[in-house]
């Protein structure tokens, strides 16, 4: 029983955290303890596979799984991805590296986890007797769904729901999820906005009368939202594999610090770089980058923590987000695990919007954290200059996370060795990568017309995943008000 509940109360097993996702009483799930990375395992984790060192740093954590179980589950997770070291390194300039994490099926970092999660899953549901269908509910911004459909399309004894905002994810990413195949998979347009769909899902879980009606179906629901455990340590497993190869290059010497930048929306992949420092991985400071959607550039900087303002949409929607549902399990660590305090927060963020963490705690999270924002002219800035100075592109996300470091360079004339973390392959917002290199398009917004002069620029071949949804019929047409949600979701998996 290793699993602690930021609520207080519930004590469970890892398989238990990611069978339910999220726990009876609206908390969530974290380690009772941070395990250690042991010093001496570091050159044996240079040696290894990708699959490997993540199904190493995976047996630290999840306490019922055992080291070979997981390595089938890894190998088999990561055997889809386009690069043969999975989350490869490039070197940019003296003390600037990328972390690429947008080799997998669905071009962005949520297949580093969604590819895992359902074998995870699977796995959970044996080792506690469970043997009710799995029926998974999921909100997305954008790349989440995808990346939750193909990880769960056709896997036996489950299904995917996913809802996402109608009009606030590119045409790509709409065209990605609504000609998803399988016999298990749903997609539903919600007419709202993001945090309106990962609210509703939200309430979808604790709806009593719901999840009866489900059970008495033979189904639970679980989350595929970084919520759920069993997205956020596969995330740690990364950061580990990134410092192991910046040793084993020799880029980074034994025992020095580096930094690391990550595009931030849920607070879920910077959390995880969170868990690897308290690990033992030697991060000296995480930079939180945000778009306009800068609630939690705010909030790093003052303590404050106000949803309650205008929501933009922006060039990198995987990132407009105003309600990090991730942030609770720092904020659990922030106040040294006191669950009533975190509480009184959460309390305060659901009846106004808004809470403060007062001045003591806002002066120790800015000892770990600094956080910086760039609207969408800045973005495409960044995207401009990582092209020119670099020959490097990148993604608009991964953009906003380049701009972050910059401007943390700027504050304090400093560039320690930084580790700037990409999201998404550019390919997957070609227009908007085209429009600000300042390429023509035959027609702007044509995303396979962009992604053909963004393949020519940088003699990279356009990914099939994106030449494919040029022909694929799409599949899910469903749409529901925001208040619908229930209804929509019974009439899809009643079909
Ligand atoms: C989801 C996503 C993010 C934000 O990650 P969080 O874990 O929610 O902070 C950033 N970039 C891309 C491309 C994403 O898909």
């Amino acid at each position: 029983m290793s699993f602690i509940c930021t609520r207080g109360g519930t004590v469970v097993t890892a398989s238990q955290a990611i069978l339910s996702g999220i726990a009876p009483n609206g908390g969530l799930y974290v380690p009772a303890v941070f395990p250690v990375l042991p010093r001496d395992m570091l050159p044996a984790l240079a040696g290894m596979s990708y699959p490997q060192r993540a199904a190493y740093v995976l047996s630290l954590l999840l306490d019922d799984y055992a080291y070979d179980e997981l390595l089938q589950d890894t190998q088999a997770a990561y055997s889809h991805f386009d690069a043969h070291d999975v989350a490869p390194l490039a070197h940019l300039s003296n003390n600037l590296d990328i972390l690429e994490l947008f080799h997998g099926p669905t071009l962005a970092f949520k297949d580093m986890a969604l590819q895992l999660l359902p074998r995870l899953m699977l796995s959970a549901a044996k080792k506690n007797g469970e043997t009710r269908r799995i029926e998974i509910l999921t909100a997305t911004s954008g790349d989440t769904g995808k990346a939750a459909l193909e990880g769960f399309r056709d896997v036996p004894g489950t299904g995917c729901t996913v809802f996402y905002p109608q009009g606030g994810v590119s045409r790509v990413q709409e065209l990605q999820m609504t000609t998803t195949g399988g016999g298990n998979t749903h997609v539903i347009a919600v007419r709202g906005n993001f945090d309106d769909t990962q609210t509703g899902v939200k309430r979808l879980f604790t709806d009593r009368a719901l999840v009866a009606r489900m059970n008495e179906r033979g189904c639970i629901l679980s989350s595929a939202n970084s919520i759920n455990l069993g997205r956020l340590v596969p995330q740690v497993a990364y950061y580990v594999s990134a410092y192991v190869d910046m040793l084993k290059s020799g880029e980074l010497r034994p025992r020095e610090k580096f930094n690391v930048s990550v595009p931030t929306g849920n607070f879920g992949n910077i959390l995880a770089a969170y868990y690897a420092k308290r690990m033992g991985v030697p991060i000296a400071r995480l930079i939180c980058a945000s778009n306009r959607n800068n609630v939690l550039t705010e909030f790093i900087n003052t303590g404050r923590y106000n949803a309650g303002r205008a929501f933009h949409k922006t060039i990198s929607p995987s990132m407009d987000i105003l309600i990090s549902s991730n942030l609770e399990r720092y904020l659990f660590e922030l106040c040294d695990r006191d669950s009533v305090q975190v509480n009184e927060w959460m309390r305060s963020l659901s009846a106004t919007g808004a809470f403060d963490v007062g001045q003591a705690y806002s002066e120790k999270m800015r000892e770990t954290f600094s956080a910086y924002f760039t609207d969408d002219n800045g973005t495409r800035d960044a995207i401009a200059l990582g092209w020119q100075r670099h020959h490097y592109l990148c993604d608009p996300h991964t953009a906003v996370g380049a701009d972050a470091v910059l401007q943390h360079y700027h504050k304090t004339n400093e560039l320690p060795r930084t580790l700037i973390v990409a999201t998404a392959s550019p390919f997957k917002f070609a227009p908007d990568v085209a429009g600000a290199l300042n390429l023509s398009c035959a027609d702007g917004q044509d995303a396979f017309a962009c992604a053909d002069k963004l393949a020519q620029l940088t003699c990279l071949p356009v990914p099939p995943q994106i030449t494919s949804l040029k022909t694929l019929p799409v599949r899910h047409t469903q749409t529901c008000e925001k208040e619908g949600m229930e209804q929509a979701l019974m009439q899809a998996v009643e079909k």
